[in-house]
């Protein structure tokens, strides 16, 4: 008997779980389930990798079997569009056995989908999974009835923020019936989330799971270089450890065009994705990650937030990311659930007070790294951190101490 069943959970729902592996709850599964399902407002911090997904779907699927509703039941707002098609598809595993239809609302497609769009808004799919921009567009065109909506979702809610979304998630709420659940889920609790869920949420509960700090799985260490020595060090980095699927995160997309190309001659398949790309480029490129075809993608932030591929070995922060909240993303994005992983982060001297920002943040001196003999010696690791200021480095070229200029919008 399956650890799901002390919730009550509809016999097919606690089938779909068995068949997908599901054994027993994680700690947020655990505690805001039976909240959900007892019809409470809820505010679900818990760190990336937790299993946020299905501590709303389960319980919200659950309703929606027993009420059988015919209008748009529930509404899930999402960051990205990578992430929208990543919750639709882990819902229609957690629905499989049920009659509960979903579909996934994102930009960038052709007219043909915006049509299907339209069909499912129109007729009523129980459960829409939304980037916000879309959603407005759609609500825009007058046809989407949200009269019976009974659930209204927020997920990654902090990064809806960072990304400027707050306006449109107001504009979205002020449609909804006023009888409604809320659900909130955010990776961290920053103020202005509290303050969101002020506005929206009806005397929530809330559950705390853990600060952010990256899975107990994860193993972690940096390096002190210099820049020219950066990718000559990703390329011992991954040959030394025959890695199979690995991560490069990268602050700009500039960078990450260059480091693809710099990384042309190693023996794995390298792919980048960033916001160049158009929407079924970036599909094709995570479909070939996730079937490990592509071996090392190169990536700006735009996939650091939720993106879940399973058996990442080793994450390489080529820069220190600016804020140290994203590096618990970047590095969450290995050892999921349980599993192992390696994350490296790559240190020039402007980045030495960003990296120690992180290590407050996640209570613990990381370990730093020897560079292998062959890149020659290294920065002195004692050097103190700069705060500021542009600067001439030791390869010559000359650039901002934010590595870039492409900063402002994280995507
Ligand atoms: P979060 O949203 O908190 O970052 P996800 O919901 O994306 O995390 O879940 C992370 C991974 O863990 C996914 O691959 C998911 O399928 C898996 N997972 C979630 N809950 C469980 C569980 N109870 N048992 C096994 N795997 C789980
Ligand atoms: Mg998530």
């Amino acid at each position: 008997m399956s650890d799901f069943n002390k919730f009550a959970l509809n016999e097919q729902i606690v089938h779909s779980l068995q068949a997908m592996g599901f054994d027993k709850p994680t700690p947020i599964q655990e505690q805001t389930i039976p909240i959900i399902l007892d019809h409470h407002d809820i505010i679900g911090c818990a760190q990336t990798g937790t299993g946020k997904t299905a501590a709303y779907l389960l319980p919200v699927i659950q309703h929606i079997v027993d009420s059988s509703p015919q209008h748009i039941n529930t509404l899930i707002i999402a960051p990205t569009r990578e992430l929208a098609l990543q919750i639709d598809q882990q819902l229609e595993g957690f629905a499989y056995f049920t009659p509960v239809s979903s579909l996934a609302i994102y930009g960038g497609r052709d007219g043909a989908s915006f049509e299907r769009e339209k069909k499912a808004l129109t007729k009523g799919a129980d459960i829409i999974i939304a980037t916000p921009g879309k959603f407005i567009q759609h609500l825009n065109l007058g046809y989407v009835d949200l009269s019976q909506l009974r659930h209204f979702i927020l997920d990654e809610a902090d990064r809806m923020l960072d990304m400027g979304f707050f306006e449109d998630i107001i504009r979205i709420a002020n449609m909804l019936p006023k009888e409604r659940q809320t659900l909130l889920f955010s990776a961290t609790m920053p103020h202005k989330i509290r303050s969101m869920a002020n506005k929206l949420l009806k005397d929530p509960k809330q559950i705390n799971i853990a600060l952010s700090k990256p899975a107990e799985g994860v193993f972690q260490a940096a390096f002190f270089t210099f820049n020219n020595q950066k990718v000559p060090l990703i390329e011992h980095l991954l040959m030394a450890k025959n890695i199979t699927s690995a991560i490069i995160f990268c602050a700009t997309k500039k960078s990450v065009k260059e480091i693809e190309q710099a990384l042309k001659g190693i023996e794995l398949i390298v792919r980048s994705i960033h916001s160049d790309l158009d929407q079924s480029e970036r599909e094709k490129v995570l479909l070939s990650f996730r079937n490990k075809q592509t071996q090392v993608l190169v990536a700006t932030d735009i996939v650091a937030r939720g993106i879940d591929i399973e058996d990442i070995e080793m994450i390489i922060n080529y820069d220190v990311p600016r804020d140290a909240e994203d590096y618990v993303h970047r590095v969450g994005r290995t050892a999921r659930a349980d599993s192992t992983g390696i994350a490296f982060t790559l240190i020039n001297d402007d980045d030495r007070y960003k990296f120690r920002n992180i290590e407050k943040l996640v209570e613990r001196t990381i370990s730093k790294g020897q560079l292998p003999e062959h890149l020659g010696p290294g920065p002195d690791p004692n050097a103190p951190p700069k705060l500021s200021g542009n600067r001439r480095r030791p390869g010559g070229e000359y650039r901002g101490n934010r590595g870039g200029k492409s900063f402002k919008k994280r995507r």
